[in-house]
């Protein structure tokens, strides 16, 4: 018998697969069908990925799988293709990415389809339907007569809004007249067979919205994605300044695939964060259905989130990082929004993956367009575009009456400061205020202050399990670590010799603080993620500026994010020299990226907007190229220098991280992977230390393998990988493999 062997994924850190006999009496199973199999002592739920007719195993050693889960595949192959690719490419186990695209609870064996119930009337029901009955119960008459319209029984979604219609059928069929029945599941649906009435007609099904029209620029964008045809692989990247209007080009060419019947996913960097885009695609599609995955949703909530993607019925898919693995039948369209934006990379945990990256393979493996929009895009992107493997499209201009705001960097060594605000600051904030407009002042700081000080003997609250300092909390009268959660009481003097201790430097509570006594009686409002955590609390902060209430807006990167103040005629960075002198070959960008942004915040309304940026080193070369040529002047600058320094995009990088509980196993497991790496053309940097080496109590090192040869690295390190992890060092340490790093320690 041939197709007789079951090859299966496990969520197992082992790299390989496990081949299982199949049951002669049931079917032979189809790839990216689920199974129940025999695994040691105990049983685990795994995922097909071939059916084969040999094994490398003697057959009386294989053991037969248990059962199938579902009769149909929960994963399709095309879904299985970009799973495998993504394996290869991030050196990890087949078994944990799969497990990283499926719901907890699919994994845990949750029934692929959720069951449907219908109710329906017994023969004994129709018997007292032709009698009148029930005659004192003119509600439950008429839920009676509404049932047995139809003769399959009416599904429970039906008769959602039929009022107390629970309550009803719970007397009826008390009375033995109806009964509870089950549906088969729904099956994912060819839309191109469908009515044309279930299908998105945006603008006409939703005569309360006004669709805006096209500004010249952004019909120049849309003409040249649609000349190219609306299928086949073409990677757009669109620049578009901030207030352009970047989402109408992303809700247009949604439109078209749309309305010939195929589905839309949208990458987002931070849903519960950015609640505006989901809202106007959700405002502008009102009547087409919408399926939302993010971080935030309960496990059920996800599991129905993803049955409604995976059958079909969802047509457009917002979703953060991990929803660029939602399984989207009859996908034609691709939109990465804020592309260049950090959390598309997953930073932690064994399996970490670019989102944004692997969008782009999915695009390509479905031979479908993808459009990646930023205001700042990432310098890979843009090489991209050099590269022509990009087409670059671009909104220079705001939508509406805007102007782009005016920049100006403020000196604070030739200024009076007081508590982190500069008098040119603060008189600028005055004038705006009497002028009616709002204020934003952005600091990347949380908390009171920084760092807790002793007045006599310089000594400073340490963090006892990071190399760092506890961050002062006034309010609350806390001192807490951002690295590692620990909180502790404030002291009032200092522990070691017991006199006063003082705070250093400022954070958003602080600066909120000193504006709230230099500007009285004006509202202010904090945002950061001490004081928003969840999505109503987002919105309670933002209702506070929209309506007026609060005037200054004082908050971390959480205020740069997607949110459109229209009355915001100032935004002041407080300090915008972190990030200058990082040794970190990335942060010059990411600094760039977010003054931009933060700055793309002011005068988005009608009145032009002003920014300040308070600096110690007005003449840095990034700051002044910001000032004089943009983002585009930036950029290129930068790219010159990693082109010159072979940094990324015009080198690979993979970087293999250890942790430990003591500092020399991270760097002894590092050592010995250096030591036992194949011979290849290309360099190993390390192992080094992580510039805060403990975190948590835990001590981290990395080691940094260097490429100009993308084939060359990935051949290396399907060498060297399996050689790392049988290293006898590797008991001691926690470690992973990280391809193309986003942060570098
Ligand atoms: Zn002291
Ligand atoms: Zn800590």
């Amino acid at each position: 018998m041939t197709d007789e062997i079951i090859r299966v994924a496990l969520d197992t850190p082992l790299r390989r697969t496990f081949d299982y006999l199949r049951d002669p009496d049931a079917a032979a199973g189809i790839a990216g069908q689920r199974v129940r199999v025999p695994f040691g002592r105990q049983e685990k739920i795994g995922l097909i990925v071939s059916i084969e007719s040999h094994s490398e195993l003697e057959k009386s050693k294989l053991k037969r799988i248990s059962s199938y889960i579902d009769e149909q595949p929960t994963l399709d192959s095309a879904l299985l293709a970009l799973l495998r690719w993504a394996a290869d490419y991030y050196h990890h186990p087949l078994g944990e990415v799969i497990a990283t695209a499926l719901p907890k609870l699919l994994r845990e064996g949750a029934a692929l389809h959720e069951s449907r119930f219908a109710w329906g009337l017994t023969t004994t029901g129709e018997a007292a339907l032709r009698d009148g009955e029930p005659k004192r119960a003119p509600q439950q008459r008429a839920l009676l007569e509404r049932l047995a319209r139809d003769p399959s029984g009416a599904p429970e979604d039906d008769l959602a809004d039929w009022p107390r219609w629970r309550d009803h059928a719970r007397s009826l069929r008390d009375r033995g007249w109806i009964e509870r029945r089950e549906l088969p599941p729904l099956r994912a649906t060819n839309p191109s067979s469908e009515p044309r009435e279930a299908l998105a007609h945006p603008g006409s099904d939703t005569p309360a919205i006004t669709v805006p029209q096209p500004t010249a620029d952004q019909q120049a964008a849309l003409d040249a994605v649609i000349a190219s045809g609306d299928q086949g692989y073409r990677a757009w990247l669109l620049q578009g300044i901030t207030g352009s209007g970047k989402t109408e080009v992303y809700l247009r060419l949604a439109e078209r695939q749309l309305q010939a019947g195929r589905r839309v996913l949208i990458l987002v960097p931070e849903i519960g964060l950015t609640p505006q885009l989901v809202g106007r695609f959700a405002k502008r599609f009102a009547r087409t259905p919408l399926a939302v995955l993010h971080s935030g949703l309960t496990d059920t909530q996800r599991l129905e989130a993803w049955r409604r993607t995976q059958d079909g019925s969802a047509r457009l898919v917002l979703g953060t990082r991990s929803a660029v693995f939602a399984p989207i039948p009859d996908l034609g369209l691709i939109v990465v929004d804020e592309e260049h934006d950090a959390s598309f990379k997953q930073q932690e945990g064994g399996f970490r993956y670019s989102a944004r990256d692997l969008a782009l393979v999915r695009a390509q493996q479905l031979d479908i367009p993808i459009l990646l929009g930023s205001a700042t895009p990432s310098l890979e992107s843009l090489h991209n575009v050099t590269l022509g493997r990009f087409q670059h499209l671009s909104l220079p201009r705001r939508a509406g009456n805007a102007q782009p705001p005016t920049l100006k960097l403020i000196d604070l060594r030739a200024e009076h400061v007081h508590a982190g605000l500069s008098t040119t600051a603060a008189t600028t904030i005055e004038k705006h205020l009497a002028d009616q407009g709002q204020v934003l002042v952005y600091i990347n700081r949380r908390g009171y202050a920084p760092t807790l000080a002793c007045t006599a003997c310089g000594w400073v609250a340490p963090c006892l399990s990071c190399d760092a300092r506890l961050t002062v909390y006034r309010q609350a009268a806390r001192l807490r670590c951002h690295h590692c959660g620990a909180d502790r009481e404030l002291p009032r003097q200092c522990p070691q010799c017991g006199y006063a201790v003082k705070t250093v430097g400022q954070g958003t509570e602080r600066i909120e603080e000193s504006l709230a006594e230099t500007f009285h009686g004006i509202g202010i409002a904090r945002l950061d993620r001490d004081v928003v955590r969840r999505q109503d609390e987002l919105e309670a902060v933002v209702s506070r500026i929209a309506s007026g209430d609060a005037r200054i807006l004082v908050g971390t990167q959480m205020i740069a994010k997607g949110h459109d103040f229209p009355d915001v005629t100032l935004v002041v960075v407080l300090n915008a020299d972190q990030g200058l002198f990082s040794t970190d070959f990335r942060a010059a960008e990411r600094l760039a990226q977010t003054i931009v942004q933060v700055a793309g915040r002011a005068g988005r309304g009608d009145r032009r907007g002003e920014v300040l940026i308070q600096t110690e080193y007005p003449e840095h070369p990034l700051l002044r190229g910001l000032l004089e040529g943009g983002y585009e002047a930036f950029a290129s600058a930068a790219l010159a220098e990693r082109e010159s320094a072979a940094w990324p995009p015009f080198a690979r990088l993979a970087a293999l991280r250890a942790s430990a509980t003591r500092a020399d196993w991270a760097t002894d497991f590092l050592a010995a992977a250096r030591r036992a790496a194949p011979k290849a053309h290309l360099r190993l940097l390390g192992p080094a230390p992580a510039a805060m080496a403990k975190r948590a109590g835990r001590f981290h090192a990395q080691l940094l393998v260097e490429s100009a040869d993308r084939a060359a690295l990935h051949r290396f390190l399907d060498r060297w990988v399996p050689v790392v992890e049988t290293l006898p060092e590797v008991r001691r340490v926690r470690w992973a493999l990280d391809v193309d790093p986003l942060e570098l320690f």
